[in-house]
Parts: structure tokens; sequence; C-alpha cells
């Protein structure tokens, strides 16, 4: 029972158990610094019916700081929806970078991207109108692709996440980073599963198989950090 004891300290100290201290991140430390073509981006796709899906703001910031220390300069993003996540990690890799977006959804790439073109960063891009799977398939064959990548930004279906971390950790070189989203789930992976409305149960139960396995892998060192909805870091290191 050390266990529970410990963990109960350590949620006393707990982070965000409020909106307002949400709010208070956001207005202080990440709307002030927030890049004019991301705002630009998030004004523009913001009438989007599922706008919602997009980076939040702050999660952004810390994958920028990340990206930044990284050096980071080829990248892959698995789930590029309007374009957030893409666009920041535009912004923070050198000119010569490249970033291999995927998704099956182009109408929503396009829709961010006269921002994205506006803030002169399109030539980094490589978009990929594909299943995610079949395009990482793709890449995987090529010899030259095996460690090339530093950061991966994985953010689509929930079902395919252990099938993008199996290819990605031939893609992404030892020392590179590839980052999880949602993988708290609305903070529905520590709920009981009759507590959870019936939209998220599904997303809950593939999300905690995945924290599960994730967290066996020696492959990579992770942190399985409370920003936004849940992001997981990891670094290879083998
Ligand atoms: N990173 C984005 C949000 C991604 S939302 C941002 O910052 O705005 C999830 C995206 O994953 C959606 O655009 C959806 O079309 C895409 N997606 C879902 N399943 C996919 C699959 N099997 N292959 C490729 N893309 C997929
Ligand atoms: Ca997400």
């Amino acid at each position: 029972m050390e266990e529970k004891a410990k963990v109960y300290a350590i949620s006393e100290k707990g982070l965000l158990q409020t909106k307002e201290l949400y709010q208070y991140i956001l207005d202080t430390s990440v709307f002030s610094r927030e890049l004019q073509p991301l705002k630009e981006l998030r004004e523009v796709c913001a009438i989007h019916p599922r706008a919602w899906m997009s980076t939040a703001p702050d999660a952004g910031q810390f994958m920028a700081i990340l990206l930044q220390l990284l050096n980071a300069k080829r990248t892959i993003e698995i789930g590029v929806f309007t374009g957030y996540s893409l666009l920041l990690t535009a912004l923070n890799i050198p000119e010569d970078g490249k970033i291999v977006a995927i998704d099956v959804d182009r109408a929503a790439y396009e829709m961010g991207l006269p921002v994205i073109k506006k803030a002169g960063v399109e030539h980094k891009i490589d978009f990929i109108e594909s299943e995610a799977l079949q395009a990482l398939d793709e890449i995987v064959q090529n010899p030259d692709a095996e460690g090339s990548f530093d950061f991966a930004f994985v953010d689509a279906d929930k079902v395919n996440f252990w099938n993008y971390h199996e290819r990605l950790m031939k893609l992404v070189k030892v020392g590179g980073v590839a980052i999880y989203d949602n993988t708290l789930w609305r903070g529905t992976v520590a709920m009981p599963e009759d507590a959870v409305r019936q939209k998220l149960k599904e997303g809950r139960k593939l999300t905690i198989e995945f924290n599960n396995l994730l967290a066996k892998d020696a492959r990579v060192q992770i942190c399985h950090a409370s920003i936004g909805d849940g992001m997981t870091i990891c670094r290879r290191i083998s």
C-alpha cells in the first residue's frame, strides 16, 4: 500500500484541477507567444465542424521547444487535419527541413494550406493523401529511410497506434523522438468502463492497450505528459 500512499501524495500536487488554471496558462504564457501564422490558421479553420481536433496551442508550444532542442530537420506527421501541428512543425525546422505529412483527408489539409503558403513554409511539406499504414509501409521499404527521421508526431486513428509505432521504430533514428497524442483520452483511461460515455469507450480501450504496450517497450524512453489530451513522448534508445 506504500505505492498508493505515494500516488496520493503526488496527485495532491497534481496539475490542472480547474479550467481556470488551464486558462491561466493560455493567457499568461501561450497566446502572447503564439506565432501569427498559427493564430491565423486557428482562426481560418475554426469553422471546420471538427475544429476541436486541432492540436491545442499549449501542446504546440511544447512540441515547438522539443523540435528546437532536437534540431529536428526531417520529421513525419501522421494525422494532419487542418494543419496546426504541421504548420507549427514547419515553423520550427530549418529552411531545408522536410516533413512527410500523411492524412486521408486532403480537404482538411487544404483548408489550412493558404495560411501555410502565406507563412512561406509550404516547400518543407510533402503531403501524402493516403491511409497512414499504407504510406508508412511504402516508406519503410526504402532502405535510405531507415533511421532518417529526427521526429514524428502521431495523431491519427488510435486503433493503429501500435502499428505506427512498429514502423516508426525503424524510421526514427536512435536518439530521435516520437510523440503520440491523446494518450489520456479525456481522462477516461483512469475511469471504470461503465462510467465512460459510449462514444469514448472504444478509444479508451485502445488507448489503455497502447499505453500498456508502450510502458513495456524497452526500445524507448517515455514521458507520459498531461499536456492537452495527454501526450506520450518517446525517445528511441535502441
Ligand atoms: N494534428 C492535427 C489533428 C489531427 S486529427 C492538428 O494539429 O490539427 C486526426 C486526423 O487523422 C484526421 O485529419 C483524420 O483524417 C486523420 N486520420 C484518421 N485515420 C487515418 C488513417 N487511417 N490514415 C491517415 N489519416 C488518418
Ligand atoms: Ca490530437
